[in-house]
């Protein structure tokens, strides 16, 4: 058993006082909360802005003491190590464990300053000699400069601002400092760097909390009489499991409530590397956001289900664009009402209505971000969810993805889902990380080269698809599906990417390799392999197990009544090895269930080729070729059926597979019928 921990943001709405047990309402607990953590803050953007210089940086970095020991882990205790003090104004009475929680804060800040610091310097000692994109040579040495787990984003934004200095100073900056101002201090009061003095914390229930804390019972408390315990009652989300941990937690205030940012540690199972049978491959899309699909390996071979996973979300892509144009406009605006303001004075008879838009446009830039992030997240967080839903109800063990570093290199651009950002398919990636470790399910990606180019069916990675845009226009090139010339597949090209990564995962687990310090795990080695595609056979129902049973016709034809019909109808060809001319779909096969040498000859294969052509688009706009048209619009209602087929994502405009457990792979409860999981 391992362990996992999470954040689970709670709110506090009223407090008591321990003393006296005075009711302290909502707004009231919520000023002397903000109190404390401007109190806290403030000690904390001193301390910070203080140490920002080289000197104290490298001697944080330098992870030894005045004394020659190794600082402590423990941020404040480092900080009081190199005797990095802070006191209060005078005139304010703060307890020693307000102290060492504004201590805490500041050693978090500067120690995230030092990773970017650390950054920075690798990517300026690596600096491409032609402007433009780095060569892989070029990458491979930032590579082994940077620390472990820099995503490919954060070496963008820091490759972005280096340059932008260099166009404006002509030079590369010395050192993070030249680069930036002190960092942002929250308002916010971390909790777990203080003892019983200041905090406790205890379980009251399956669902709730109580949270025990020194307030400030005025803005600038002058003695140890201003302070008071309070008892604040927190409600905890369905989350946080009964048998979870709970760890200190951190306090703000937001929108006038008390949010407690609440960690928690869970115990999961782990997920083994190898051995596993059952998996789930996902492909970052060109149609859409994620295609997946699901697969077994049985006797070295790898068999797929059939069925495609797709999550589209263009309608939320295409807004987070809007968002972001807009964003950038204001952006724009502000500058320029900036430059303005700086060339005349206050005297100036413009200067107010200036200084007015030039506010009220800050204000709304600030809320289209606080937008645009949290459509950002909500976005990854539902795509992850998604994903891991379908890997638990299939019963698959392990979900491979496409390697982000390998991805990044090649680039793709065009369709609205390929322009979700790198950054964005990073979040997803880390939500399905923690939400898949939830279920003991394994993480693992593969190299991302050649997944789309080659055909998942035959020649085991050497038969180059043909991409056209759409199935009945095999012969024009397009980038939307996938055809392959020799063995005639024609399915969606995301689909046959997310079969081959899939392939790729199961045969290849041997070479999966876990990294020593982020615990990520990748395949580096590519292994090639064909996946068919072929439904899990079905249990016989027991009206065909009897009529096999009893050598019977399971569909007795009805007595011929006044008829003049002297012979048997003769059966229609059923298909056979000598006569393999029927459509598989033809469900004669059926009627044969009780001839065994005609039922062995019964094909659970999934059709390769599409049988018709994609309807036409039908209202406006450019519908992704291989989706059904929207049930209830074309065809009349039927009774019984889904008026709405998709997975519930929370969002109005992005449209997913549902998750349905249907026939199982591997060993998950058996379900005679699909069942709506979500
Ligand atoms: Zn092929």
């Amino acid at each position: 058993m391992s362990e996992l921990t999470a954040t689970a943001s709670c709110t506090a709405y009223a407090a008591v006082v321990e003393a006296s047990g005075e009711v302290v309402p909502q707004p009231l607990v919520a000023r002397r909360v903000a109190w404390l953590a401007a109190l806290a803050s403030d000690l904390t953007a001193r301390l910070v802005a203080a140490r920002w210089n080289p000197v104290d940086l490298d001697a944080l970095a330098s992870g030894v003491g005045p004394d020659g020991r190794v600082l402590p882990s423990k941020g404040w205790m480092a900080l009081r190590r190199l005797g990095w003090g802070v006191g209060p104004p005078s005139g304010v009475h703060v307890c020693d464990r307000v102290l060492r929680c504004a201590q805490e804060q500041a050693a978090r800040a500067l120690r995230l300053a030092l990773y970017r610091r650390r950054l920075v310097a690798a990517i300026v000692a690596t600096w491409p000699q032609a402007t433009g994109a780095r060569t892989g040579a070029e990458w491979d040495a930032l590579r082994a400069l940077l620390p472990d787990g820099v995503t490919a984003a954060d070496i963008r934004n820091r490759t972005r601002q280096v340059r932008a200095y260099h166009d404006e100073y002509g030079a590369f900056p010395a050192d993070l400092i030249e680069l930036e101002e002190p960092p942002d201090v929250a308002a916010q009061v971390v909790l777990a760097a203080a003892d019983r003095q200041l905090v406790t914390l205890e379980r009251s229930g399956s669902r709730s909390a109580r949270l025990r804390v020194r307030l400030p019972l005025v803005e600038f408390p002058a003695s140890g009489r201003d302070w008071a315990w309070h008892v604040l009652p927190v409600a905890l989300p369905p989350t946080v499991t009964p048998e979870a941990t709970l760890l200190t937690p951190t306090a703000r205030v937001s929108k006038g409530r008390v949010r407690v940012d609440l960690p928690f540690r869970i115990p999961i199972g782990v997920a083994p590397a190898t051995g596993h049978t059952v998996g789930c491959g996902f492909d970052w899309g060109l149609n859409t956001l994620l295609a997946g699909t699901v697969g077994e390996l049985a006797d070295g071979r790898v068999i797929s289900d059939g069925r495609p996973f797709t999550y589209d979300a263009s309608g939320v892509s295409a807004k987070l664009h809007r968002l972001r144009a807009e964003r950038e406009h204001l952006a724009a605006k502000h500058r320029h009402l900036e430059r303005l303001l700086a060339g005349i004075t206050p005297a100036d008879s413009r200067y107010a209505a200036l200084r007015t838009a030039w506010q009220r446009i800050g204000v709304e830039h600030e809320r289209l971000c606080a937008r645009f992030r949290n459509l950002n997240k909500a976005l990854a967080w539902s795509a992850a969810r998604w994903a891991v839903d379908h890997a638990v109800s299939a019963g698959a063990t392990i979900i491979y993805l496409e390697d982000l570093a390998t991805l990044e290199a090649r680039g793709r651009r065009g369709s609205v889902n390929a322009r979700l950002s790198g950054q964005m398919r990073g979040k997803i990636v880390e939500a399905i990380r923690h939400l898949a470790a939830r279920h003991s399910i394994a993480v693992v990606t593969v190299p991302a080269r050649g997944t789309s180019r080659y055909c998942p069916r035959c020649g085991a990675g050497t038969s180059i698809l043909r991409h056209c845009p759409a199935p009945d226009r095999a012969g024009e090139r397009g980038w939307r599906w996938a055809y392959c010339p020799a063995c005639c597949l024609s399915c969606d090209r995301d689909w046959a990417a997310a079969e081959r990564i899939l392939a790729r995962g199961l045969l290849g687990q041997n070479a999966t390799r876990t990294h020593r310090s982020t615990g990520v795990r990748t395949i580096h080695a590519v292994v090639e392999g064909n996946v068919a595609r072929a439904r899990p056979r079905r249990k016989l129902t027991r009206a065909a197990r009897r009529a096999r049973r009893t050598r019977a016709d399971l569909h007795p034809r009805p007595a011929a009544r006044d008829r003049a019909k002297n012979r048997p109808t003769p059966k229609r060809p059923t298909r056979t090895l000598n006569n393999p001319i029927n459509n598989l779909n033809d469900t004669s096969a059926v009627h044969s269930a009780n001839n065994p040498a005609d039922q062995a000859m019964t094909s659970s294969r999934v059709p390769d080729r599409r049988t018709v052509p994609a309807p036409p688009p039908t209202s406006g706009g450019q519908r992704p070729a291989g989706h059904a048209p929207k049930p209830g619009r074309h065809q009349p209602h039927r009774t019984g059926h889904v008026r709405n087929s998709h997975h519930r994502t929370g969002f109005h405009h992005a449209k997913a597979t549902p998750v349905l457990t249907l026939a199982k792979h591997g060993s998950g409860p058996k379900q005679a019928t699909p069942v709506r999981v979500a």
